[in-house]
């Protein structure tokens, strides 16, 4: 599954917003209730696979009750990850989001051409940056059953919000779930994924 996955990676990537933006448009139920802040998880250790730190920026755009994020260059071609309106959101999801996008970096989807939204491609890498996020918060963060659920049910609620329907929230979980059980280490990952686009 692991070779088939970075098989498939080969030809793309780039920018990504975690559950893409393009979905904004889709009718969200209204919140009836004042939404709860959340303290602002500290951000973890990233380094693209160029070896360069990338840096995370505090930043509003977007819907204020949806936390996302954005690994992208900035205009001095710095490797950023802007944090989106992250208080809306609990910290298990803060912190999956923050190495979803870094996973971009690492794998130098950042530095490549973006595949059209939502082609296999951009689905492809999207399910890549999930995996290596889940992976890490295991063995770096000690995250168990009981944390990955918790990580699982944000990701359902946030995307519940947003409008997505239900394959695609279940097909994101059950892809998460498959790597935290059954993959090896996030750097063998990463590894892999370089290997086979000729980034290592
Ligand atoms: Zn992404």
């Amino acid at each position: 599954m692991r070779t088939k996955l970075a098989v498939l990676s080969s030809a793309f990537p780039a920018i990504s917003l975690i559950l893409s933006l393009a979905f904004s448009n889709v009718a969200a139920a209204q919140p009836t209730q004042t939404p709860t802040v959340y303290d602002v998880v500290s951000p973890p250790t990233c380094l693209n696979n160029k070896g360069e730190t990338v840096h995370f920026i505090e930043s509003s755009r977007g819907r204020p009750e949806i936390s996302a994020g954005m690994a992208i260059r900035d205009r001095n071609g710095k490797p950023v990850v802007y944090r989106s309106n992250y208080a809306a959101s609990p910290p298990e999801f803060q912190s999956f989001v923050d190495r979803h996008e870094c996973a971009h970096h690492q794998t130098g989807d950042v530095d490549r051409s973006h595949p059209p939204r939502n082609s296999s491609e951009h689905l492809m890498n999207e399910s890549i940056s999930d995996c290596i996020a889940i992976l890490r918060m295991r063995d770096e963060e000690a995250y168990d059953r009981a944390a990955f659920d918790r990580v699982a049910t944000a990701i359902r609620d946030v995307m519940e919000k947003i409008g997505f329907p239900e394959i695609s929230i279940s097909s994101r979980i059950s892809n998460i779930k498959n790597c935290y059980m059954n993959y090896g280490s996030p750097q063998d990952f990463v590894n892999g994924v370089l290997r086979n686009r000729g980034l290592l």
